[in-house]
């Protein structure tokens, strides 16, 4: 070989290993919205992802999951909590051996705050429904921090399409003391109005709460849980698998209401989401 050969063997030994790293770096990854409020969800795609594991994704200390969508490509629903500051967040990705940082903007945002005059027996809690509270507040939260195979398809729909009556992140202060923040989304309705499942999901629970009243959990797979409150009749029971658009129950007023209405929440991985953007999601 003479000195023009070995330059043109070399030469083509570095194009051939610059091509091997570039194909082993190369995994598109977006997402989306890249600008959200407090207390919203968004989605992270990645695709020509070269690899038989599943990626990994963290944002804030908190790991987000991914299920399949498809050759090379894997989806995850992360979501920020409303405690959470405005600013840039950075998602941290792993795909096989490699590492992506994306953007995420959390926009400053301000939440409506009402005020509320109950009678005191409305707001009075005797000490042992206080331990019954507690008690199943441990239960939810143990609920909530389970992590299934998904079972969710597509977008998520509101169970009942009315007028809404108290938003996601409203303040409430009531009797001019209380202050509560408002996890879900209170929808208008009338007794015994159907509510309709918002994606297909497993019953994790449909029983009578303190506050909750009559209350259905649905546990649609990769941490994401809906909740429907306050019902008059349950039409399911724990196990089932409701299917998107399934009548799952009926509007009541059972629980601390004062009213027929449904009060839905939405939880990622026990993070509050605001269900009326979470509907809005191109999944
Ligand atoms: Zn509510």
């Amino acid at each position: 070989m003479n000195k023009y050969g070995i330059v043109l063997f070399f030469l083509i030994s570095a194009i051939l290993l610059l091509s091997i790293h570039i194909s082993a770096e190369a995994f598109q990854a977006e997402v989306f919205p890249s600008l959200i409020s407090p207390g919203e969800a968004f989605i992270i795609k990645i695709t020509e992802a070269k690899t038989s594991q599943l990626p990994t994704a963290f944002l804030d200390g908190q790991e987000f999951y991914f299920s399949r969508c498809g050759e090379c490509c894997f989806i995850a629903i992360g979501a920020v909590r409303l405690e959470s500051k405005p600013g840039i967040h950075n998602i941290n990705l792993e795909v096989g051996t490699k590492r992506k940082y994306l953007k995420l903007l959390v926009k400053q945002t301000s939440f409506p705050t009402v005020n509320i005059t109950l009678p005191e027996e409305k707001v009075f809690v005797s000490t042992e429904n206080l331990r019954r509270v507690e008690i199943e507040n441990k239960r939810l939260k143990s609920i909530f921090q389970i992590v299934s195979d998904r079972l969710w398809e597509g977008n998520f729909m509101l169970p009942l399409e009315n007028d809404i009556s108290t938003l996601f992140g409203t303040n409430r202060i009531i009797n001019k003391k209380k202050i509560s923040v408002h996890k879900g989304l209170d929808i208008k309705g009338k007794d015994g109005e159907v509510v309709k499942a918002s994606n297909s999901g497993k019953v994790v629970l449909a029983e009578e709460l303190f506050f909750g009243g009559n209350t259905i959990i649905l546990d649609h797979g990769q941490g994401i849980h809906t909740i429907y409150m306050h019902l008059s009749e349950f039409n399911v029971k724990p196990e089932d698998i409701a299917v998107k658009g399934n009548i799952i129950g009926f509007v009541g007023s059972t629980g601390r209401s004062t009213g027929p209405h449904l009060h839905f929440g939405v939880k990622v991985l026990n993070i509050n989401i605001n269900p009326v953007s979470f509907v809005k999601l191109e999944i």
